[in-house]
C-alpha cells in the first residue's frame, strides 16, 4: 500500500527536514502555543478567538508580530522548537540521542504528523513515545496550534496570566513551544 504524505508541511516542518537545505538561510522565531493534551482541538471560533487574542499582545507601541494563525492537524504532530533543541535524551536508559535520529524518523515518516508516536530508539531498543524523550529546549506534539512569526515586545514569551487568559478563551490549558528556525 502507497502512503501519500497528507498532511502538508508547514515552513517550519520542511526547515526541520532539511535544515541544511535552501530554507537553512532564513532566520525566523515562532512563539508555537499548544494545548497541553496532544489530542485535544478548539472549535473553530475559540481559534479565530486565540489569534486575536495573541496578535493583540504583540500590538503595543514598539511592537510587531510578523504574523499570527492557528493551525488543526488531523493527526498528533512534532511542535519542534527548530535550532532551540540541541540534544535528546532516552526516557529509558537516559543516554543521548542525536537529533539526527529525530530528523530521519520524521523523513521515514513523511512528515511532522505521525500516526502514533512509538518508536524504537536507537540507544537502547526500547519502544518509547516520541513525546516521553527528555528535548533540552521543550518540543511539543498536539493537533492544534497557534504561532506568532517573528513576535516582537519588551517580555517575549507568554507569561502565566497570558498562557491562563488564553488557555480560558481555547477551552483548555495551552503551553507555548520557543523555536528558531
Ligand atoms: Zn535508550
Amino acid at each position: 500500500m502507497l502512503y501519500m504524505i497528507t498532511t502538508r508541511l508547514t515552513p517550519q516542518a520542511r526547515a526541520f527536514v532539511e535544515p541544511s537545505g535552501i530554507l537553512g538561510a532564513v532566520s525566523d522565531m515562532y512563539i508555537r502555543l499548544i494545548p497541553t493534551d496532544l489530542n485535544w482541538q478548539p472549535s473553530r471560533e475559540a481559534a479565530s478567538a486565540a489569534v486575536a487574542y495573541v496578535a493583540g499582545l504583540f500590538s503595543g507601541p514598539g511592537d510587531a508580530v510578523e504574523h499570527v494563525d492557528y493551525e488543526f492537524y488531523d493527526r498528533i504532530t512534532l511542535i519542534d522548537a527548530g535550532e532551540n533543541t540541541s540534544q535528546i535524551t532516552c526516557s529509558r536508559c537516559r543516554s543521548d540521542i542525536s537529533l539526527d535520529w529525530l530528523g530521519d524518523v520524521v523523513r521515514e515518516n513523511g512528515g511532522v504528523s505521525f500516526e502514533h508516536l512509538d518508536m524504537t530508539v536507537p540507544c537502547c531498543g526500547a519502544v518509547v513515545g516520541l513525546d516521553t524523550l527528555h528535548y533540552d529546549w521543550p518540543v511539543g506534539f498536539a493537533r492544534f496550534e497557534v504561532s506568532a512569526m517573528n513576535p516582537t515586545r519588551a517580555q517575549y514569551e507568554l507569561d502565566a496570566q497570558e498562557l491562563a487568559d488564553m488557555a480560558s478563551i481555547v477551552g483548555h490549558p495551552v503551553t507555548q513551544v520557543l523555536a528558531h528556525y
